[in-house]
């Protein structure tokens, strides 16, 4: 029996599929199967790619389009991407480990929803808001446009590739700009057939093109190209820090959603079956491998044991396994070197006192002997001065830490590097929204977790980033402000000119 050839894939310049001889390996983490391989763009493709970008934007076929036009084009590719939404979800699936649950509700689901929402907020954004007409320092009218901004590039990483590039292109593209998306490393397929799809549904060649490759040398030419507007990255703070510190050598426009170590927090009317139930699913949800997931779970310290064992034993219920089947709950990490970092850190809490009460090591044995798989693992005995409980471990793993009193709480919650997300479990609303009020955080969940709308801005306080995406402002990020005034004094006369080119007694200077 012949293998089957695993598929190549080339990058997208200029509406060309251009190789390259360097060739990246996509495995899949569940199995480390090869899935396919990629061409690897080096420095050179992005300066290509730019071009192409830059060439297409002034040629106008895209940024001169009316946002009627703009909309029109977009919602085809929303309706051909929800199409081939099937094979989408297998190529994040194969590629970041993503269980079939999961790929379909949030990695495609959320994608195609929010690029459609980006398609009708091209022709609901205000693009040119008149200002009254000005009596002071003239009679003018004047009137505020907004404009694409030229080439912006995106740099994304492997946990939601999609989406997380449609938050990117979707206001590029509503806005008129041509993008070069830098897809992550592990996941530079889903990316690619969508932007086959875009340009098969009418976007002219040049306007978006993905260029895979690393981010030290692809990455890193596009966050400092002189001819990129505008950078929007999602992805480690540590990086985050490199892109700003690469912009700013030509003062580009910079978006980051970075990292984050979310309090989930419990007060001591919360709904305990709720609040075990929301806070497990804010933290494993796809192996704790999001941003914004509730890692840090505070507990009145009255309530702590009893919540600890509610924890573990709802726990033991999530099932691992083949991550195409329907019936899993939990897939694999996204590769070796994180399952290591992600042992490094139980480890370490171990060391620093913690205790595990679940899981603690790799999932092994049958299935699990191929593929990168931890266990749903709970800490218990931390203080939040513990690493384990300052970094982000992007891994399953949920630290426990008791408090006494709302105010402690609080503290506990808000003593963080990041704040992107938290969540509070309370049965009283009032006070759950007071406490909202006073927590650091892009995002505060009352009874909920993992809720992001696309209509509402996303993002985060502190080192969870710079800006935000999503809602009705996101177009605001991806544009340029122009002031037009238009002169309605008329005559000379009017005018201060006279500061220059008239003499001291007709502008009432007094002389010396
Ligand atoms: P990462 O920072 O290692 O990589 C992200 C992207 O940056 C990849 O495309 C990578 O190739 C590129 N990159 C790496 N070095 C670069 C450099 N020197 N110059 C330019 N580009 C470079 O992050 P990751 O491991 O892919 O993703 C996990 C991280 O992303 C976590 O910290 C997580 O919290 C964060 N994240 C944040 C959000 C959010 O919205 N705030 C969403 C998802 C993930």
């Amino acid at each position: 029996m012949t293998a089957l050839a695993v598929p190549h894939h080339r990058m997208l310049i200029g509406g060309e599929r251009i190789d390259s001889k360097r060739r990246m390996t996509i495995i899949d983490p569940s199995d480390e199967t090869v899935v396919a391989t990629v061409a690897q763009g080096d420095a050179a493709h992005v300066d290509a790619a730019v071009a192409a970008a830059k060439a297409a934007f002034e040629r106008g076929g895209w940024s001169r389009a009316t946002p009627r036009d703009r909309a029109a084009v977009m919602r085809r590719i929303a309706a051909a991407a929800h199409h081939a939404s099937d094979a989408l979800i297998e190529l994040e699936m194969a590629c970041n480990g993503a269980t079939i649950r999961l790929a379909t509700g949030f990695h495609i689901g959320y994608a195609l929803a929010h690029f459609s929402y980006f398609a009708d907020l091209a022709e609901s954004y205000a693009w040119h808001r008149p200002a009254s007409v000005e009596t002071f320092p003239v009679l003018s009218q004047s009137v505020v446009h907004r404009e694409p901004i030229g080439v912006v590039g995106a740099i994304t990483p492997w946990n939601f590739p999609l989406l997380l590039t449609i938050w990117k292109i979707g206001p590029a593209l509503a806005a008129g700009n041509s993008v070069v998306v830098k897809p992550d490393e592990h996941t530079p397929l889903s990316i690619l057939e969508f932007a086959r799809i875009a340009e098969d549904s009418g976007l002219p060649p040049g306007v978006l093109n993905v260029v895979p490759g690393d981010g030290a040398d692809a990455g890193a030419r596009l966050a400092s190209h002189p001819d990129v507007g505008k950078i929007a990255f999602t992805g480690s703070t540590a990086v985050g820090r490199e892109i700003m510190r690469l912009a700013s050598g030509t003062v580009k426009q910079v978006t980051l959603e970075l990292g984050g170590k979310g309090p989930s927090i419990v007060l001591d009317d919360a709904d305990l079956d709720l609040a075990t139930d929301g806070v497990l699913y804010g933290c494993f949800a796809y192996s704790g491998q999001i941003c914004e997931s509730g890692t840090r779970a505070l507990v009145p310290a009255a309530l702590h044991d009893e919540f600890v064992d509610r924890l573990v034993e709802r726990a033991k219920t999530i099932v691992a396994g083949p991550t195409r089947d329907w019936d899993t709950d939990l897939g694999p990490v996204i590769d070796a070197a994180q399952r290591t970092r992600i042992l490094g850190y139980i480890e370490e809490a171990r060391n620093a006192g913690a205790t595990v009460v679940l899981g603690g090591q790799a999932i092994t044995g049958g299935m699990f002997d191929k593929g990168f798989w931890v266990a749903p693992t709970i800490l218990r005995g931390v203080t939040n001065d513990m690493t384990v409980a300052r970094e982000e471990v992007f891994g399953p793993v949920l630290v426990v830490i008791p408090y006494d009193g709302d105010e402690a709480a609080i503290a506990i919650a808000n003593d963080s590097d990041y704040g992107l997300a938290a969540s509070i479990w309370t049965s009283d609303n009032a006070r759950g929204l007071a406490l909202a009020e006073r927590i650091q955080a892009g995002s505060v969940w009352i009874n909920d977790a993992h809720q992001i709308n696309c209509r509402l801005p996303f993002g985060g306080y502190k080192q969870s980033g710079i800006g935000r995406e999503l809602g009705p402002d996101a177009l605001d990020a991806y544009t340029e402000v122009k002031t037009i005034h238009l002169d309605l004094a008329g005559g000379r006369e009017t005018k201060p000119y006279d500061v220059l080119l008239g003499n001291s007694d007709a502008i009432g200077i007094p002389r010396s």
